[in-house]
C-alpha cells in the first residue's frame, strides 16, 4: 500500500523525537537538529505573532496605565529649572515607545508585512532601546537619569521574554545597542555615570539572555512533545485505515470483498427503489478454471484471478463498483443502468478479458481464458428483495454456463429472458 513508506517515515521521526526527548532531559539548553530547529522557530515565531494580534488592545491598556502613572510623576521627579526639556524627552520617549508597539503589531497583522516580522522585530528592538535610552540619558534631573537606567533595563528584558527573538539574536542586538548608546552619549558630550549605564546595559543583556534560554529550553521540550503526539496520532490514523482497508478488501486482488460488497448493495438497491431508477446486476465466473488449476498449478491460477480482476476493474464506469464475490467469480452493481446498459458493460468486460489472451489448453470452449456472464436488472419492484436479486443474477449465470459457457445471459426479474 502507498502509505507504507509514510509509515516507516512516521516510525524513524517517532524515534528520533522520543531520542531527543531523552536527550534533552539531561542537556536541557543543547539545540534540537538542524530541521527540528528551524520548525521550532517558525512555530515560535509564528505564536508570538498571534500572541501580539490577540492581546494587543491589552497591551496598549497596559501602557496607557504606565503612562498614566509615569507622567504626572515626572513632575516629581524633574528639577524644577529643568522641567521643560526634561519633561519633553520623557513624552518623547512615551511616545517613540507607543510608535514601537504599534509599528511590531502593524508587522504582526498585516499580511504583506508579516512575512518581514522577525526582522522587523529586531529593528524594532535595536531602535527601542537606542532611542529611549539616548532621550532618557540626555535629561538634566540627575534622579530621572537614574532612574532611567531602570526603564531601559526593563525594555531589555521585554525583548529578550516577549518580542519573540531567538536569545542569541536579542543578545546581539541588545550588545549593538548598547555599544551604540555608550559611543552617541561620548560624541555628544553628555554627562552620565558611565559604571552605573554600562552595568544596566551589559548586566541587562547578560541576564536577559539567560532567563530567555531557560524559556526556550523549555518550550524545546514542549515543542518536542507536541512533535511526538502528533506523529502518534498520524500513526494511529494509518493503521486504522489499514485495518478498514484490509477488513474491506481482498488481498489477491484488492478488489472489494464479499462483505464491502454486501453492504454497497444494501445502499445501491435502497437508491434504486428510492429513485424508481435501474440497478444492473453482473455476475462473472471464470469457465473450466478448476481443470486450470489442476494443469497450471494453484500459483498460475491465482495470477489469472488477479488479471481478470484487474481487467474487469478497467472496463467499468467511475460509478459502478465491483467486487471478489468469491474463488473465481465477481461481481459488479451497475447503478442507474437499463437492460442495455448493461448488456454493453458485461461486453466490454468480456472483450478485455478475450484480449487477455490466457492460454487454457484445458478448457473445452476456448484455446483462453473466457468467463460467463449473467445479468439481472432491478427497477425498483417493491416485492424483489435483494437476496431475490442475487438470486436471479445467479439463475443468468447458471444459465450462461448451461448454454455453453463464454458467453451473456440475461435474466429479467420479470421472468423474460435473452
Ligand atoms: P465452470 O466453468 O463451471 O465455472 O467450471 P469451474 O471449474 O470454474 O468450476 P467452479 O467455478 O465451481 O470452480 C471453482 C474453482 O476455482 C475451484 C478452485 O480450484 C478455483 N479457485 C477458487 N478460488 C481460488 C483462488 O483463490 N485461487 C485459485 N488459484 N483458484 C481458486
Ligand atoms: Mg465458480
Ligand atoms: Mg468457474
Amino acid at each position: 500500500m502507498d502509505y507504507e513508506y509514510n509509515l516507516d517515515e512516521l516510525h524513524k521521526t517517532k524515534e528520533e523525537v522520543e531520542r531527543l526527548s531523552f536527550i534533552r532531559d539531561k542537556h536541557t539548553n543543547r539545540a534540537l537538529p538542524k530541521a527540528l530547529e528551524k520548525q521550532f522557530w517558525v512555530m515560535h515565531t509564528q505564536r508570538t505573532r498571534l500572541n501580539t494580534i490577540h492581546f494587543f488592545w491589552s497591551g496598549l491598556v497596559a501602557y496607557i496605565i504606565f503612562i498614566l502613572f509615569t507622567t504626572p510623576s515626572d513632575y516629581l521627579v524633574i528639577e524644577t529649572q529643568y522641567f521643560a526639556s526634561d519633561f519633553s524627552r520623557c513624552v518623547l520617549s512615551v511616545v517613540n515607545g507607543a510608535l514601537c508597539l504599534l509599528i511590531y503589531a502593524l508587522f504582526a497583522r498585516l499580511s504583506i508585512l508579516k512575512r518581514y516580522f522577525y526582522a522587523a522585530a529586531c529593528l524594532i528592538m535595536l531602535w527601542a532601546i537606542v532611542v529611549t535610552s539616548i532621550l532618557m540619558m540626555s535629561v538634566q534631573s540627575e534622579a530621572l537619569k537614574n532612574q532611567a537606567t531602570l526603564l531601559i533595563s526593563f525594555i531589555y528584558m521585554l525583548g529578550f521574554i516577549l518580542s519573540g527573538l531567538k536569545p542569541i539574536h536579542m543578545l546581539m542586538v541588545g550588545m549593538l545597542s548598547a555599544v551604540f548608546i555608550l559611543m552617541w552619549l561620548f560624541v555628544s558630550d553628555v554627562h552620565f555615570h558611565f559604571i552605573i549605564l554600562t552595568r544596566a546595559l551589559i548586566g541587562s543583556c547578560l541576564l536577559g539572555f539567560a532567563i530567555s534560554s531557560m524559556l526556550v529550553s523549555k518550550e524545546r521540550m514542549l515543542f518536542l512533545n507536541a512533535k511526538l503526539a502528533e506523529v502518534n496520532e498520524k500513526i494511529q490514523r494509518i493503521h486504522a485505515s489499514e485495518f478498514l482497508h484490509l477488513s474491506q478488501h481482498d488481498g489477491l486482488t484488492q478488489l472489494s470483498n464479499r462483505r464491502s460488497f454486501d453492504e454497497m448493495l444494501d445502499v445501491f438497491y435502497l437508491q434504486a427503489r428510492r429513485d424508481n431508477s435501474a440497478l444492473g446486476i453482473l455476475f462473472i465466473d471464470i469457465d473450466y478454471f478448476k481443470d486450470y488449476n489442476d494443469f497450471y498449478g494453484h500459483q498460475m491460477g491465482d495470477h489469472v484471478i488477479a488479471s481478470l480482476a484487474k481487467a474487469i476493474k478497467n472496463s467499468i464506469r467511475h460509478m459502478d463498483f465491483v467486487a471478489r464475490y468469491g474463488g473465481e467469480e465477481f461481481v459488479v452493481l451497475l447503478p442507474e443502468t437499463d437492460a442495455q446498459g448493461a448488456y454493453a458493460v458485461a461486453s466490454n468486460i468480456y472483450r478485455s478479458v478475450e484480449r487477455l489472451e490466457i492460454i487454457h489448453e484445458k478448457s473445452q470452449v476456448s484455446q483462453h481464458i473466457t468467463i460467463s456472464l449473467g445479468i439481472t436488472v432491478y427497477r425498483g419492484e417493491t416485492h424483489i428483495g435483494q437476496y431475490e436479486l442475487l438470486s436471479y443474477a445467479d439463475q443468468a449465470l447458471y444459465r450462461a454456463k448451461k448454454l455453453g459457457r463464454n458467453q451473456i445471459y440475461y435474466h429479467s426479474c420479470r421472468g423474460d429472458r435473452a
